[in-house]
């Protein structure tokens, strides 16, 4: 639980710092390897780079169209073509926005009335349930449980009742690094349309996959008319501070959560969009080559971990991988990241902040594997001499 503020209305109490701020200010205070909040410590390919700065200097410096410029919808749509096999009218089906973030605000923002119920995975990622509650909605939660991370079809049923507005879906997943399976989307998908129900997909880590192609939920029959599919530029080209992120779905549903968006950034930063959508057009070989990248990262970092004397649990996506501290420590996560970046200067995140049933999550802490081989090594080597 966060720090009371005077001031703050109740509604957002509880929200009051993230975990991730937290740990990165924990990791400068220590001079710690960060491998905790989410990015990368190299950027994306220098052709967004030069892209942006020629799109500045050619003058794109003032408000970009409301839906976004037309060159990035474009680029979405056939990206989601030929990566997801989805369709999506770039006039009317598209949507850019500040970051996943300010989608996942907007859905919640504009879909909810007050007292609705929005179901979710736990752990979850932190700003599903902030927005749900800033939303004046509840969240109902459903657990994945490890070591795969699997869920109870029942369990999914029976989180949904007559104020379920929507359902938020994250494939591949953070904190977890869960990749739904195909069985599992069509359960959830089943769920969603006997009870008419929406569903949110936050499918920021689509390119960061190991194992298996992913799979776009609302590729799934009888789910394009019901499915807002949520991506950003951040992962996908190592721009976590461009801030450039899109909503994919019917025009109905693109109106609505537009009449949120409008109102929060109304529109977000011209030059990078340019950027991105040349990123779209032309960097498919890029995304193989930095997936396969990852992999190595991952598979490093896992193989340090287990010998540090961490149970490493799998990761097929995303760039985290989860731990289970027990072999190593009676205490609970958030106890051992502050310990560790003292005694070993490693930060990681404490996987409890993911989770309102804080004991199924207290023994799990998240390692981010996105960052140079020689970090990676040193913070391995450092979590060696932990003893
Ligand atoms: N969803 C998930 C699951 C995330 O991990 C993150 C943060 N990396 C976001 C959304 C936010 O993405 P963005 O930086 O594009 O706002
Ligand atoms: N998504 C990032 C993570 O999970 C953090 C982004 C943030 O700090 N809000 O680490």
């Amino acid at each position: 639980m966060t720090a009371r503020i005077p001031y703050l209305n109740a509604r957002l109490q509880g929200y009051t710092s993230t975990i991730f701020s937290e740990m990165s200010a924990l990791a400068v205070a220590t001079g710690s390897i960060n491998l905790g909040q989410g990015f990368p410590d190299t950027d994306g390919p220098d052709l967004i780079k030069r892209s942006a700065i020629r799109a500045i200097e050619d003058g794109h410096n003032q408000y970009p169209p409301l839906n976004g410029i037309s060159e990035l919808r474009s680029a979405i749509a056939s990206h989601h073509k030929r990566h997801n096999g989805l369709d999506f009218d770039p006039v009317t089906e598209i949507l850019v926005t500040a970051g996943a973030t300010e989608a996942i605000a907007s859905c919640l923002l504009s879909l909810c009335e007050t007292g609705d119920e929005v179901v979710m995975f736990e752990p979850y990622y932190d700003s599903y349930a902030a927005c749900t509650a800033m939303a004046g909605a509840q969240r109902r939660t459903v657990p994945l449980r490890a070591p795969d991370w699997s869920f109870e079809p029942e369990a999914l049923e029976n989180a949904i009742t007559n104020r379920t507005r929507l359902i938020l879906v994250n494939t591949p997943h953070n904190p977890t690094g869960k990749v739904f399976s195909l069985a599992e989307l069509q359960v959830i998908a089943d769920v969603a349309r006997r009870h008419d129900l929406i569903v949110v997909t936050d499918e920021v880590y689509e390119h960061l996959v190991y194992e298996s192609p992913h799979v776009s939920l609302a590729s799934l029959p009888g789910m394009a008319e019901r499915t807002i599919t949520i991506s950003s530029a951040a992962k996908t080209f190592s721009v976590t501070g461009w801030k450039v992120g899109w909503a994919c779905a019917r025009p109905e549903l693109i109106a609505a959560i537009r009449s949120a968006k409008q109102f929060l950034t109304y529109v977000n930063a011209a030059p990078f969009q340019y950027a991105i959508a040349e990123g779209l057009n032309q960097c498919d070989d890029y995304l193989v080559e930095a997936t396969a990248l990852l992999r190595e990262k991952r598979d490093l970092l896992a193989a340090g971990l287990e010998t540090a004397g961490f149970k490493v649990l799998p990761s097929h996506g995303t760039f985290f991988l989860t731990t289970d501290i027990t072999p190593l420590s009676d205490e609970d996560g958030h106890t051992f990241c502050r310990e560790l970046a003292q005694r070993c200067g490693v930060v990681a995140i404490p996987s409890s902040a993911f989770y309102d049933d804080k004991a199924s999550g207290w023994h799990f802490v998240r390692w981010m594997f996105s960052k140079r081989r020689e970090v990676l090594e040193e913070a391995v080597e450092r979590l060696g001499r932990r003893q």
